[in-house]
Order: C-alpha cells, then sequence, then structure tokens
C-alpha cells in the first residue's frame, strides 16, 4: 500500500507538471495570422511582435523553474528526505510543537533559497528587459524580510494553533480548524488593507482635483462613498497598472494604481473605478469569501479522514502515521481536487469580470473602458491572442477581446 501512494505522489506531481507544459506550450504556439478589428488598435506593429517575445520568454522561464522544481521535489520523496528530515529533528527535540516548527521550518527556507535566484532573475532579467521592473534592491530584500517577518508571525501561530487542535481534540479537529481559519480569514479580508498592505505600500486618499471631482459625480450618483477610495505607490515595483476591491462591509475599499491614474485618461479612470464599484455592488468578494470557506472546510474534513492512515505518512518516509508529514503527503494528494477547484473558481471570477464590465457600461459608460482596457494591455505587453485551453485553466479574467465584443454587445442594446 505505502508504496502504492508513493508512486500515485509521484504520478500526480509529474502529471501536474506535463498538464501545464502542456498548456503553456499551446499558449506559446497560438498566434493570428491577421488580429480581430477590435484589437487591431492595442498595439504599434513593433510593440506586438514585442509583446509576443515577452510571452515567449516568460513561458521559457517558467518551463525552467518548473523543471527544477520537478526534479528536487521527485528526489526529495524518491530519496526520503521528508522523513529523514522527520527522523533528525525527532532526535533533537521532545516537543511536539517544536518539531513541527522546525520541521516546516526548514522546508520553508529551503524552498525560499530555492526560489529566490528564479524570483531576482524574473523581476531583474525579464521584467528589467521590457521596462516594467521600477523594483531597487534594496525594495527586493525589504520585501523578503518583511515576508519572512510575516510568516513567522502569522504562518507559525496559525501552525501552532493547528497542531495544537489536532492533538487535543483528534475527532473534532477539522471542524474546530475550519472555524479557527474562517475567523482568520474573515478578519484579514477586513484588515488586510490596514495591517498588512502599508508594511509594504503606502495608500492615500483620492486628492482633490479634476480627477476626484469626477469620480465624486459618479461614485455619489452609484451610492459608493468616496472616503473608501484610494491610491497606492504601485509604481515603488512595477510600472504595470491595476485597481482592485477588497475588505467587507465598513472596511470595504476601492484601491487605484499611481500607475493607472498616471496612464489612463479622465474618462478612462472613471470606468475602472465603476468596474471596480460592479464588484462591491454585486457582492463578488463577499462570494469569494464564502467559496474560499467552503473550500477549506472540504480540504480539512478529507485531510482528517488522510492523516490518520500510517501508509500516507510513511510513503514520504516517516515510520507511522504523523500529522505533519501527513500534511505534505496530503497536500500532494490534494492538488488534483485543488486544481478541479481552481478552475471553477475561475471560471466564477470570470463571470464576475463581465458583470462588473456591464455595470460599468451601464452605470457610467462602455467606450472609455474599452480604451482603457486597451491602455493596460498595451502597457503591460499583455498576450492579445492566449490559447482557450490555457484561459479555462489559469485565466481570472476573460481575454480582452471578450471583453471588448461583450462591451460593445451592451453598449448596442442601450
Ligand atoms: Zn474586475
Amino acid at each position: 500500500m505505502t508504496e502504492i501512494i508513493f508512486w500515485v505522489l509521484i504520478g500526480i506531481i509529474i502529471g501536474s507538471f506535463l498538464l501545464e507544459r502542456w498548456l503553456d506550450y499551446l499558449n506559446m504556439k497560438h498566434t493570428v495570422p491577421v488580429l480581430p478589428d477590435e484589437l487591431s488598435d492595442v498595439f504599434e506593429k513593433e510593440e506586438y511582435r514585442k509583446s509576443q517575445l515577452y510571452k515567449k520568454e516568460n513561458i521559457k522561464f517558467s518551463f525552467i523553474s518548473s523543471t527544477v522544481s520537478l526534479l528536487i521535489m521527485v528526489s526529495a520523496i524518491g530519496f526520503g528526505f521528508f522523513g529523514i528530515l522527520d527522523q533528525f529533528l525527532a532526535e533533537r527535540t521532545t516537543s511536539y510543537y517544536a518539531l513541527v516548527l522546525m520541521f516546516f521550518g526548514i522546508l520553508a527556507i529551503v524552498s525560499d533559497i530555492l526560489g529566490i535566484s528564479f524570483e531576482v532573475y524574473d523581476i531583474f532579467k525579464i521584467e528589467e528587459k521590457y521596462g516594467f521592473n521600477k523594483t531597487t534592491p534594496a525594495t527586493f530584500i525589504g520585501d523578503k524580510l518583511k515576508g519572512w517577518l510575516l510568516m513567522i508571525i502569522i504562518g507559525g501561530g496559525l501552525l501552532l494553533l493547528i497542531t495544537w487542535l489536532y492533538l487535543a481534540t483528534e475527532e473534532l479537529f477539522w471542524v474546530l480548524a475550519w472555524a479557527a481559519i474562517t475567523l482568520f480569514s474573515v478578519f484579514m479580508n477586513m484588515f488586510y488593507s490596514n495591517l498588512i498592505v502599508p508594511l509594504f505600500n503606502k495608500q492615500t486618499p483620492l486628492e482633490a482635483g479634476e480627477l476626484r471631482d469626477a469620480i465624486e459625480s459618479f461614485a455619489s450618483k452609484a451610492g459608493y462613498q468616496l472616503n473608501n477610495i484610494y491610491v497606492i505607490d504601485g509604481s515603488k515595483r512595477s510600472s504595470k497598472a491595476n485597481a482592485y476591491f477588497t475588505g467587507l462591509g465598513p472596511k470595504k475599499r476601492i484601491v487605484l494604481y499611481d500607475t493607472l491614474i498616471n496612464d489612463l485618461e479622465t474618462d478612462e479612470i472613471v470606468a475602472v473605478l465603476a468596474h471596480e464599484i460592479g464588484h462591491y455592488k454585486k457582492k463578488h468578494s463577499l462570494k469569494g469569501l464564502i467559496a474560499g470557506i467552503l473550500q477549506t472546510g472540504v480540504m480539512l474534513y478529507l485531510f482528517s479522514l488522510f492523516v490518520t492512515v500510517p501508509e500516507i505518512s510513511q510513503a514520504l518516509g516517516a515510520k507511522g502515521a504523523s500529522f505533519h508529514v501527513g500534511l505534505i503527503a496530503f497536500t500532494i494528494l490534494y492538488s488534483p481536487v485543488s486544481l478541479v477547484l481552481g478552475i471553477l473558481t475561475n471560471m466564477f471570477s470570470r463571470k464576475h469580470e463581465y458583470e462588473a464590465d456591464q455595470f460599468a457600461a451601464e452605470h457610467f459608460k462602455a467606450s472609455p473602458l474599452v480604451t482603457g482596457l486597451k491602455k493596460l494591455t498595451k502597457k503591460s505587453l499583455g498576450n492579445l491572442t492566449p490559447h482557450p485551453k490555457y484561459v479555462f485553466f489559469h485565466y481570472s479574467h476573460p481575454p480582452l477581446l471578450q471583453r471588448i465584443q461583450n462591451l460593445s454587445a451592451i453598449q448596442a442594446n442601450t
């Protein structure tokens, strides 16, 4: 049985690697001889060529980094690394909590050290080459240190809590852990902008001027409070622009990147803001939170069934059933389920994007949203022709062409 599970784990890891590379390959090869009319004015000829090169370079990069990860993961499992680490730590501490913290701590450090070189290459080589990178080495190092600190405090704290719940209440474990994680998610959803974002970025209320006046007149018509609109200094890290809606109830806010405000005309910014207000009005953020909570419940329930099976931990080299080694094995066994859930999540997200676009078109105007989206795509050298299969698996937003067609259809009907 242990051997079967061992090969299932290896099979899942290799299978998901092959699936991702196949999708990347399809996406890389997917172009059209002549762009449809809707997209013909997004790029100049030279820029279009550049956008294709950027896409290819990213796919090549993800091929190399994922191949390295695959080799490391398969050898770690093949050589029983997780079991060896477990024994090594068990001989050096009598506290199970210390063992769990050190076990995951060491895995996190090792994977971060392996990941950093790829991150540096991505930011300072690829993004730099295409003119996107604004991150200085000091910002990069600061981000890393703050990220580690958060991981120690939040990650370590949650890990200790879950371990304690597991040891104290075996039967009820999954329900209590679910309740704890749900409370934590709701708290984070509400206070993320107040507690976490300020560690990395400055957020300032939108300042007075032509843009604020334009937004004010629209926001009051749409029934949205202006004091919940913030500008964030995204230009500190990248020239790419963005906007998002976050939080619940009184903690809701719309965040516009400073880069968005620089690159778009007033009308276009109001249209993007109208799209974000659409997300709020249609309760997309709340729906996403609830879906996430339900998924966590399913996952914890399945984990509670699997963790007591000794063969699962033994497949990774542990002596018997083990909470922490079992957690690693379970994460791999669960990844096909999470792949399917990811597809469903993306389907809902793309539907929500259409709904938010529709809100913007009906309550403001469709045409500035179209030109705004085109500018954002141009600025980020976005892929105009993603492969439909790639979109199905990975896109949280519909491709530009579909969004423009959807907006034109709404405009034609009103
Ligand atoms: Zn959106």
